[in-house]
């Protein structure tokens, strides 16, 4: 049973037609916490009554991504093989005798759905679930992404491009990592008096300037930030992020979908001179693993991602919730 679940943009990318490899019609949603109502023959982890998290991204534990420690994909997840069908290849969803597929195998947009094993990790029984359903997706995937994919170090310089609420949750990374300097960077002024509250040291909009933002930010800062975050999913983000960094040492971060089939191009020379460009799912965090002592951090008030909750409201009324985050308001 789906106690509680995020809107993130990625869900409006499945609906937008942006997200690879989906069928339709789907049930999306990917950022949820519930309740275990049953489970099947040879389940040990989880069990009635328990309250859990789902993600979108499965971990095994057999296969070789996930028998590497430094790896987070497993071989199981949909950009290797779709999860709009669950492994044995059924739907469990259908709408007037209709096959609805699934979403990341999870769908959390459903009051009730049937997922694997491997998607779902047993979290502390205090959690309050309308508030940890976000560490399934958002916030452990920027918080992550700077402290887990980038490594941020203390003392560095950072810029965050796009402050949704995966950006925000980088900001919070990028801060608790020690960052010196966290420069955020969105067109919408609206998202600045958070970003300051959750650690950002300086806001800007590329609207206010007349060349790009990518040489803003290298006179700000000498010579580039140590570590940029692409958290929007455009190509023309992408490329500023990483033309945003050190030339040589500068590491980006690319955290946004890019819509499937964009392609981006690149000036070698970016690359040439030493910057690295990596990506990141889910923050690079094991999610079974991760995921469990991450809510018991949350229990420790060792960060707060309740502050990036703007909206809540009942399942009724999401396309209320899908409304508000087009419109910039969450
Ligand atoms: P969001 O839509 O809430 O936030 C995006 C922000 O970018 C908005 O504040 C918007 O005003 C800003 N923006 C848009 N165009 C801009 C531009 N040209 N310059 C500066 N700012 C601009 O999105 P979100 O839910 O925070 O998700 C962000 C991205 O991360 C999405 O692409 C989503 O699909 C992706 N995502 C990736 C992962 C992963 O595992 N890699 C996980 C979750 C989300
Ligand atoms: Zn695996």
């Amino acid at each position: 049973q789906i106690v509680a679940t995020g809107i993130c943009r990625t869900d409006d990318h499945v609906l937008e037609g942006g997200f690879p490899g989906i069928d339709f019609p789907v049930i999306p949603g990917h950022e949820g916490a519930g309740i275990v109502e049953s489970v099947g023959e040879g389940v040990t982890s989880v069990k009635p009554g328990d309250k859990v998290i789902l993600f979108g991204l499965p971990e095994c534990g057999e296969c070789s991504f996930c028998l590497n420690p430094d790896s987070n994909y497993c071989i199981k997840s949909h950009l290797s093989e779709s999860q709009c069908l669950l492994p044995d290849k059924t739907s469990r969803f259908t709408c007037k005798g209709k096959q609805i597929h699934h979403f990341l195998w999870i769908s959390t947009f459903a009051e009730y759905t049937v997922v694997p094993e491997c998607v779902v990790a047993k979290i502390d029984a205090a959690a309050p679930l309308d508030k940890v359903c976000l560490l399934g997706c958002g916030f452990a995937t920027g918080y992550g992404a700077a402290i887990n994919t980038a490594k941020v170090k203390p003392g560095s310089s950072c810029a965050v491009f796009g402050l949704g609420g995966v950006g925000l949750s980088v900001i919070m990374g990028c801060k608790a990592a020690g960052a010196a300097r966290i420069i955020a960077i969105d067109i919408n002024k609206d998202k600045f008096a958070k970003a300051k509250e959750l650690g950002a040291t300086e806001c800007i909009s590329p609207r206010d300037f007349k060349k790009p933002v990518q040489e803003v930010l290298t006179e700000m800062t000498g010579h580039g930030v140590d570590y940029s975050f692409e958290v929007i999913g455009t190509a023309d983000t992408l490329i500023a992020a990483l033309a945003s960094c050190n030339k040589n040492t500068g590491v980006c971060v690319m955290v946004g979908v890019v819509p499937a089939g964009t392609m981006v191009p690149i000036d070698p020379l970016l690359l040439l001179s030493g910057r690295t460009c990596k990506g990141t799912l889910l923050g690079g965090w094991r999610m079974r693993d991760s995921i469990p002592k991450l809510v018991s951090s949350y229990l420790e008030k060792k960060f707060n991602s309740d502050l990036l909750i703007t909206h809540t409201l009942p399942i009724a009324k999401i396309n209320e919730g899908f409304e508000l985050l087009r419109a910039g308001k969450r």
